[in-house]
């Protein structure tokens, strides 16, 4: 099966009055469709600037990035970008906040807007549609960043560090409720993160990046015991998991709440650990 998104052999650095500031060097992974991918590093290691790569916003000094196989420049309106930030306005309602992409993009249709009102019905928002973003607490006002977001359709999700601007609870709720969401919407997701438990409780596969300039130290594949098999397999909810769904995309998949609770979250963050410590990272 052709990648949905393949990143090879990229290198970029920053030249700025003082000198260059080299901040990727030979990076390569791939992502298939649905698949859920984290990037992990230490502060400052170019994570966002590989971000600001995937979504075009700048160039690869070398090594290209293909979408379905063709240039990215081809590809622009897959993608779609959340932030740390949620960048709602106050002046717009939440309802209006949520179409200002389609609004951008003069998408913004009856058609659309209906299909905006479902979205917020979806997700439970849609009692607030009327009210200001800080009526709204912060877990809530990331779902609606995320609604901006997945109104456009983007194939492709590129997620910045955007659980860090929450407190450590609320963080873990709105980790489990927006990863969740991706996942049911099957998109091709890029997560990025320094923080590995976060990384362990949401990805299909981890890209474990050194310190500046990033390049890949490893890249893990990460997969945990269905629903059922943690329940105690039965005959009926083994017979509903579907064969065709890509992997780790069953409806039986664990939320990230339990997958933190599994031996296996600690063996792998024992494993990535080592990694990104390796070398005083
Ligand atoms: P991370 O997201 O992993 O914390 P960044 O990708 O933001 O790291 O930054 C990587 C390196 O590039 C840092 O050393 C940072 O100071 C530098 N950098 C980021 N943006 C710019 C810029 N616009 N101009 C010059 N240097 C930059
Ligand atoms: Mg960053």
């Amino acid at each position: 099966m052709a990648h949905k998104l393949e990143v090879r052999g990229v290198g970029y650095a920053y030249h700025t009055m003082e000198g260059e500031t080299p901040a990727l060097s030979d990076i390569s992974f791939t992502a298939d469709t649905g698949e859920f991918i984290a990037v992990v590093g230490p502060s400052g290691c170019g994570k966002s600037t590989l971000l600001s790569l995937l979504c075009g916003l700048v160039k690869p000094e070398s090594g290209s990035i293909l979408i379905d196989q063709k240039p990215l420049e081809e590809a622009g309106d897959l993608i779609g970008y959340m932030l740390q930030k949620d960048h709602l306005f106050e002046w717009r309602t939440i309802l209006s906040n949520v179409s200002l992409g389609l609004e951008i993009q003069k998408r913004l249709t009856p058609e659309t807007q209906n299909e905006l009102k479902e979205m917020l019905k979806t997700y439970g928002l849609e009692e607030f549609q009327d009210m200001r973003p800080s009526q709204l607490s912060g877990g809530m006002r990331q779902r609606a960043a995320l609604i901006r977001t997945l109104a456009l359709k983007p194939d492709i999700l590129l997620l910045d560090e955007p659980f860090s601007a929450l407190d450590y609870q609320t963080r873990l709720a709105v980790c489990d409720d927006i990863s969740t969401i991706i996942r049911k919407t099957k998109k091709t997701a890029v997560l990025v993160t320094h923080d590995l438990s976060e990384a362990i409780s949401v990805a299909d596969q981890i890209i474990v990046l050194s310190p500046r300039p990033a390049r890949v130290k490893a890249i893990i594949p990460i997969s945990f015991p269905k629903k059922n098999q943690l329940q105690g397999e039965s005959k009926e909810t083994a017979l509903k998991d579907t064969d065709h769904a890509a992997p780790g995309r069953t409806e039986s998949t664990i939320s990230p709440m339990e997958r933190r609770n599994t031996p296996e979250f600690s063996q792998y963050f024992n494993l990535i650990w080592k990694e990104l410590k390796h070398d005083g990272a």
